[in-house]
């Protein structure tokens, strides 16, 4: 019957874009392959199910396959593997994991949701047993029963972006003694230093032992797994840490083969190019999701920051522009937030580093305020806002703060989002009761500070 969708990868964006294409047309056969055994499920809550805040992974994987056939009509067939496609023709090479059976399947819209991979430190050892990256339920798995099994007591965490640290503190609440070596100079190197600054402290003070511009140097074992690493401090010291375990958390890199053999241009980031409906360059190929290039909502320049939201979004977006819709992306501002022992870490648009990289005459405005009256447990929350000189433009925000952070960069990023300006801020009719904010919100301070 009618249009043949073939999606590749059933995480969060190959599942939007079958989801959407679905809702929007009966008429279509959808089949979404996938090489993994897990589908649907929140990467994002992994660290959580390893730390035990999460009592079982299957919390993580809600939905089977069984569950797409039913709700939307969609064939997910895990344990497949797409190998090859023909964009000529118009057929893909799927190998069935568990048989080795090899067969071809045409489509008239293939959507390409390959997502990314963890890097692999290039450091000697690192293919030891008790290393582990962080990506899928069976990471998290093998993770937690390393530890059982073991009773590990020490863990070596490399890379303190979002991933290392949301590691770094259910670990330590599981009862581990953590280290974490980032070779940048502070913990979160994707915000400014001034504010990154204040994560570094938060971890040092729940008993994180971190070690900033240092590097792995190589990862010492023996027959039963991993015992130690050598590190190269920044005053060109070497130490051996002993570990029971160590997680490789230094990023990511699209899985762009299937693309590039279809034939697809990748962007200057490295992942596959789409336009704003997410078609790469060639004919009925689409791609969603972390192997996809996004562009930057302010600036406009091609960016990549692989976010579960900006997935969602994305798989969504290809999954009705292929079924007739009008859909289009409008670019990203690369909005995340993680929490880090008692402070959430928030960021939004460009940072001030980002912000004179780009050109802009740079505006910087600070405020600590409570983000409720202190009668009511209301703690510091720290704004660090960016702003174009010339006109006032709102760029980006960042926000660390015991409690409120969260929603305050979401005002932000919405604010940034239509435009406003920093005098803007100030004007917004926000929501005031002592049990959620002040009566003049942090935000409302942020539009004042150039008054
Ligand atoms: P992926 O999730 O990478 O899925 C791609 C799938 O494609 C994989 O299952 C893969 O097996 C499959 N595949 C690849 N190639 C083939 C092939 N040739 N044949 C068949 N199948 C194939 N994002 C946030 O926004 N907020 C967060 O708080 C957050 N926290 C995170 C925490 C952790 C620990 C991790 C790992 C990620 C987190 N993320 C977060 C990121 C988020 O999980 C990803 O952005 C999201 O999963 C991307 O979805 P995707 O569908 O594009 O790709």
């Amino acid at each position: 019957p009618g249009l043949r969708i073939v999606v590749v990868g059933a995480v969060a964006a190959g599942t939007s874009a079958a989801a959407k294409a679905r809702r929007n047309t009966e008429a279509a056969r959808i089949t979404v392959y996938e090489r993994d055994l897990d589908i649907s499920y929140s990467g994002c809550g992994l660290p959580y199910f390893v730390g035990g805040e999460v009592e079982r992974v299957d919390q993580l994987t809600p939905r089977d396959a069984a569950w797409f056939a039913e709700r939307y009509g969609v064939e997910v067939r895990t344990g497949h593997e797409v190998v090859a496609v023909d964009a000529a023709a118009r057929t893909v090479t799927v190998r069935d994991l568990a048989t080795g059976r090899m067969f071809e399947d045409g489509y008239d819209e293939l959507v390409l949701a390959t997502g990314v991979r963890p890097v692999t430190p290039s450091i000697p050892g690192v293919d030891s047993p008790g290393v582990f990256p962080v990506r899928a339920p069976s990471h998290a798995r093998a993770i937690d029963t390393w530890i059982t099994e073991r009773d590990a007591r020490r863990a070596l965490i490399i890379g303190a972006g979002y991933i290392g640290l949301e590691m770094a503190e259910q670990l330590t609440l599981r009862g581990l003694k953590v280290t974490v070596v980032e070779a940048a100079g502070h913990a979160m190197p994707r915000m400014d230093p001034d504010m990154s600054a204040r994560v570094d402290a938060e971890l040092r003070k729940h008993g994180v032992d971190l070690r900033l511009s240092t590097t792995v140097t190589e990862i010492r074992g023996d027959h039963d797994g991993v015992t130690g690493a050598d590190l190269l401090g920044p005053d060109g010291a070497t130490e051996h840490v002993a570990t029971d375990l160590v997680i490789a958390s230094v990023g990511v890199r699209p899985n762009t083969e299937l693309a590039r053999q279809a034939g697809a241009e990748l962007g200057p980031t490295g992942a596959v190019a789409v336009d704003r409906r997410q078609r790469t360059t060639v004919d009925h190929v689409w791609a969603v999701g972390d192997v996809s290039e996004s562009f930057h909502a302010i600036t406009r320049d091609p960016v990549w920051v692989p976010l579960g939201s900006t997935a969602n979004k994305t798989g969504r977006i290809a999954g009705d522009a292929m079924t007739g819709g009008t859909l289009e992306h409008r670019g990203i501002l690369g909005t995340s937030v993680v929490r880090v022992f008692d402070l959430g870490v928030a960021q939004t648009g460009l940072t001030e580093q980002q912000a004179r990289t780009a050109g802009y005459d740079v505006e910087v405005l600070h405020n600590i305020k409570p983000d409720r009256p202190e009668y009511l447990g209301g703690r510091p929350l720290v704004i660090k806002a960016v702003a174009d000189r010339a006109s006032g433009r709102l760029l980006g925000a960042q926000a660390i703060g015991a409690s409120g952070a969260d929603k305050r960069i979401d005002i932000l990023a919405t604010a940034i989002t239509f435009g406003a300006d920093v005098a803007d801020l100030f004007h917004l009719d926000l929501a005031y009761s002592p049990t959620y904010a002040t009566t003049k919100d942090p935000v409302h301070y942020t539009g004042m500070a150039l008054a």
